[in-house]
């Protein structure tokens, strides 16, 4: 049986205590029903927070530490995760609905986060540029102070463990808002902290509603850095509120990706690909793929394998699921199932077929089938907004022109995909697909080490990789005239 603490507070300035907002339940996305209170922080809560992350930053007790001891600590947070990983993935499970499988991929997900960054504490080098005789000059990287982070609840660990490990491996002190609806783990990420000796002061997490304990800490004077995954249109007022303060921040927004399948790909190996591009996590992943683009003369045989792939799964309450396998839990509350639905029955309203799924499921919790949308053509609106669920659209095209014109004609541009056997057109494709980053023969081919992070409406700023540590710091030049 789990057991989840009836009861998690926010970690503020090194104690764990209560929300000026009061409590919130968190419900179980597979039954409906209550399984914790999370404190709900307030404007005081946040002032609180980014005043004891901004005194603590400018005693420099983390950016002043030698880079090898900052990497050893976040490293250490990682390993913290990873042992006690039995306990926090069905926590997980419970309130974010995820197959018990997939939660624990999540946490070895955060877990790995920590890992690489913590690694690459050590390389943020400056470089020396000649100005000719009788001068001297470097550049250097400081930490920008403190880091605001808020994090969307479909991968509320991983997405945490993303911004806040590059975040603390340069030296910044970082105030982290978890989403409402599954805020519930992140209380292991700062009791990693305690365990593994980060100074109290360096790390804040606390769970608010967006509008109030998110909006205060976007907008708040001394935050110096703020860096937002969620919707388009809270990365708006996100933005906004940065601009006011003239403080940089990183978009991670939504995506309707597409995978473009040519006749001359590997049909079998897109098949069992294809699976996990959509229905992973119940399709609510900002870079699913939430659209496929096949070339005509293989698109009846590709929807028949696509439609067995959905149907091969089963669909239950992800503690039903310890081990990887076809199967798939409930969306996160009933507000996203209603809307992926009304999304599916407005697509089949304009004209598309529902080759497999297009149903909430008659039980408890926030079950959509495995769905497969056929005869979509570019201009509907399934096939311009994002479903954030389990449900694929399905497009054809004729060459090779016409399935890039489809696949950049949304706002969008976070990834995107090419099936096919001949590297040339593999090659032309990713030069044109405007996403920022493509995946060639693979869906989520790439990793940690691998930047992400949009073109379009997808967002700014990216995310993962080396590129990431730029997100925290601020070149520094020094030109001396040497006597
Ligand atoms: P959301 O924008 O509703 O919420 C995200 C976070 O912002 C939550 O913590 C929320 O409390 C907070 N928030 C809401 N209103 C706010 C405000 N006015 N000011 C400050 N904070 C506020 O998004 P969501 O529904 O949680 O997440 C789903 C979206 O996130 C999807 O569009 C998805 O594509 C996107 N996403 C993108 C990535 C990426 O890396 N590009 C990753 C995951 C999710």
């Amino acid at each position: 049986m789990t057991e989840i603490p009836a009861y998690s507070r926010n970690y503020i300035d090194g104690d764990f205590c209560d929300g000026g907002a009061g409590r919130l339940a968190v419900l179980d996305p597979a039954t409906g029903e209550p399984v914790a209170e999370q404190a709900l922080a307030d404007a005081a809560d946040v002032d609180r927070a980014v005043a004891s992350a901004k005194a603590f930053s400018e005693t420099g007790g983390w950016s002043g530490l030698r880079p090898v001891e900052r990497g050893r600590i976040v490293r250490q947070m990682g390993d913290y995760l990873l042992e006690r990983i039995d306990e926090i993935a069905p926590v997980l499970t419970c309130e974010a609905g995820k197959p018990l499988w997939e939660a624990r991929l999540e946490i070895e997900g955060a877990a790995r986060y920590f890992e690489y960054y913590g690694n690459q504490a050590e390389t943020m080098e400056g470089r020396s540029i000649p100005l000719g005789d009788g001068y001297f000059d470097f550049t250097t990287h400081q930490p920008f102070g403190v880091s605001a982070q808020i994090i969307p609840w479909n991968y509320p660990m991983e997405m945490t463990a993303r911004s806040l490990s590059a975040a603390l491996a340069v030296g910044c002190a970082v105030v982290v808002k978890t989403p409402e609806l599954d805020p519930l783990t992140n209380r292991f990420i700062a009791e990693a902290a305690i365990a593994c000796g980060l100074p109290k002061g360096v790390l804040h997490i606390l769970c608010g509603l967006g509008r109030e304990a998110g909006a205060a800490l976007a907008a708040h004077p001394d935050v110096n850095q703020i860096v937002f995954t969620g919707s388009v249109a809270t990365g708006v007022s996100i933005a906004t509120a940065a601009a006011r303060n003239v403080v940089p921040c990183v978009l991670e927004l939504g995506g309707k990706s597409a995978a473009i399948v040519h006749d001359d790909a590997d049909l079998d190996a897109f098949l069992s690909d294809m699976r996990w591009g959509i229905y992973f996590n119940a399709g609510q992943v900002c870079s699913a793929m939430s659209r496929v683009i096949v070339q005509e003369k293989v698109h009846d045989q590709l929807v028949e394998g696509m439609v067995d792939q959905a149907r091969s799964l089963t669909v239950r309450p992800g503690l039903e699921f310890p081990d990887f396998g076809p199967n798939m839990g409930p969306m996160i509350s009933e507000a996203q199932c209603q809307r992926a639905t009304g999304m599916v029955s407005d697509a089949e309203r304009e004209g598309a077929r529902i080759a497999a799924g297009g149903h909430r499921m008659n039980r408890p919790g926030y079950f959509l089938e495995p769905t497969v949308l056929t005869d979509v053509t570019p201009d509907m609106k399934i096939a311009q907004q994002e479903v954030f669920g389990p449900a694929l659209s399905v497009l054809k095209f004729r060459e090779d022109d016409e399935a890039i014109k489809i696949a950049n004609s949304t706002p969008y541009g976070l990834v995107a995909g090419v099936f096919t056997s001949d590297l040339d057109r593999a090659m032309q494709a990713s030069r044109r697909l405007r996403a920022g980053q493509v995946f060639v023969n693979e869906w989520y081919a790439g990793g940690v080490e691998t930047p992400f992070g949009g073109f379009g409406k997808s967002g700014y700023g990216r995310e993962k990789g080396r590129e990431a540590l730029l997100n925290y710091v601020q070149t520094k030049n020094v030109a001396i005239k040497l006597r």
